[in-house]
């Protein structure tokens, strides 16, 4: 966190109650960089993952300048875009708009699948100050000549890396071809790989960077660790770890990430008839039905879900404290991105990682992406010592030579990304079978 106090932005008074209200004083770092840059009217190009406080970031300008106006949108008009990838994800900006603008007189609409397009027609036609919106369905209305763009002043582009990854691209540039050159644009992403670099320069005019490092975020609130474990012995590993919190529970919520929705289905299923009390999030829901789901996790009802990547994008729930890779993830930056549901708003979390043999090299992958190894944790009954083995194998170099031996690791194959020391969930050392 920064010195800076909110009081020193010269953001409207309606904006500074707002924010009294809520209990923020202090910027936090991407808000502090960020919102000058906006109010001068500038785009920006921000690489920051979700738990930043990057929605306020920007905004707070936005609501900056609709209070500015005093004055309402003209109908059938829009002054902003904002477009996210999922519905859930689109709901919690509006919320946030609607938290921090209680003392500002605007209009917001949202614009996603899964529901009824006449309200939101509705909406579009008496003009909009903010559309928060899914590419999907925007495109649909403006197909039917229901979403006029062109009065478009400020367009924002949330979580874009994970836009690219459900395929959105196209989407996207067809909705940038209908906005006015003549606008502010705004560009956020977790990771910056090349196809995002490339659709950034293409929407962007001499953006300001800022930069937001994972390896902050993620090293310093989350205690990472990774247990090697046979693919059979998974659901064991997970129903020890999981009884062990369940017994002695404060409300803490557990996040289960499965690569497929299948596997998040039949985990689900498995852990219920376990007698842990567990719900599944994935793309086949409906809507209605997530968003219920989310409630029931939000409050505690179920303290397990288990969750797909695309499901589990934008949930912003404060009491999550462990995320479960129960598959490590194909790709690596989705793990810095499920890591971070845990550990919000400067509380501390756990992330665990199960990595069966066939695992390895996506282990490596996140290694290599958030610039530190993931502590081995050893100390629980299904350790398997053929895949440590392994990883020990792959971490002198002899697979994977573009890797460099690091400083800090000790003998036995373990490694150390930070302090040890968290509780174990297992207070007994697990008996070493060899290939186990
Ligand atoms: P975001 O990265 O936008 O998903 O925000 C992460 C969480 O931090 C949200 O729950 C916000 O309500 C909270 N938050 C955002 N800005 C601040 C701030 N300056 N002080 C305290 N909490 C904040």
């Amino acid at each position: 966190m920064t010195e800076l106090n909110f009081s020193s932005l010269p953001l409207a008074e309606p904006l500074q109650r707002a924010l009294t209200v809520k209990g923020y004083t202090q910027p936090s770092p991407i808000q502090a960089r960020a919102i000058p840059v906006l109010l001068e009217g500038r785009d920006l190009l921000a690489c920051a993952q979700t738990g930043t406080g990057k929605t306020a970031a920007f905004a707070l300008p936005i609501l900056h300048r609709i209070a500015g106006l005093n004055r309402k949108p003209e109908r059938g008009t829009v002054r902003t875009l904002i477009l996210t990838p999922t519905r859930e994800l689109a709901g919690q900006v509006a919320d946030s708009f609607h938290a921090y603008g209680g003392n500002v007189k605007f209009r917001i609409g949202l614009v996603h699948g899964g529901v009824s397009q006449h309200p939101q027609v509705r909406a579009l036609q008496n003009g909009l100050d903010v559309l928060v919106a899914t590419p999907g369905r925007l495109l649909d209305l403006m197909e039917q000549g229901r979403a006029d763009l062109s009065g478009i002043s400020c367009f924002v582009l949330d979580e874009a890396d994970r836009m690219l990854d459900m395929g959105f691209i196209n989407d996207i540039r067809r909705i940038a071809k209908k906005l006015p050159a003549a606008r502010q644009t705004l560009f956020f992403s977790a990771t910056m790989g090349p196809e995002i670099s490339k659709l950034a320069a293409t929407l962007l005019r001499e953006p300001a960077e800022i930069r937001i490092d994972p390896q902050v975020t993620t090293a310093e609130k989350i205690d990472q660790s990774v247990l090697f474990v046979q693919q059979n012995d998974k659901h064991a590993l997970l129903l020890d770890l999981l009884g062990s919190r369940m017994k002695d529970n404060r409300g803490e919520l557990n996040l289960i990430f499965s690569r497929t929705k299948h596997g998040a289905r039949k985990l689900a299923e498995k852990l219920n008839r376990a007698g842990i009390r567990t719900d599944a999030i994935h793309g086949n829901k409906s809507q209605a039905a997530r968003l219920k789901t989310l409630d029931r996790f939000r409050e505690g009802r179920t303290p397990v879900l288990v969750a797909t990547d695309v499901a589990a994008r934008g949930i912003d729930v404060r009491n999550i404290t462990l995320v479960v890779n129960y598959d490590l993830p194909m790709e690596a930056d989705s793990y810095v991105h499920r890591i971070g549901r845990t550990a919000r708003a400067g509380a501390s979390g756990r992330a665990v990682s199960f990595c069966s043999g066939d695992e390895l090299n996506l282990l490596r992958s996140v290694e290599r992406l958030i610039k530190q190894t993931v502590r081995v944790d050893e100390d629980h009954d299904h350790h398997s010592e053929a895949v440590a083995a392994r990883h020990r194998e792959g971490d002198r170099g002899g697979r994977d030579p573009t890797r460099k031996p690091r400083a800090g690791r000790t003998g036995r194959g373990r490694s150390f990304s930070g302090p040890r020391g968290k509780p174990r969930f297992r207070g007994r050392r697990r008996p070493r079978a060899a290939g186990a």
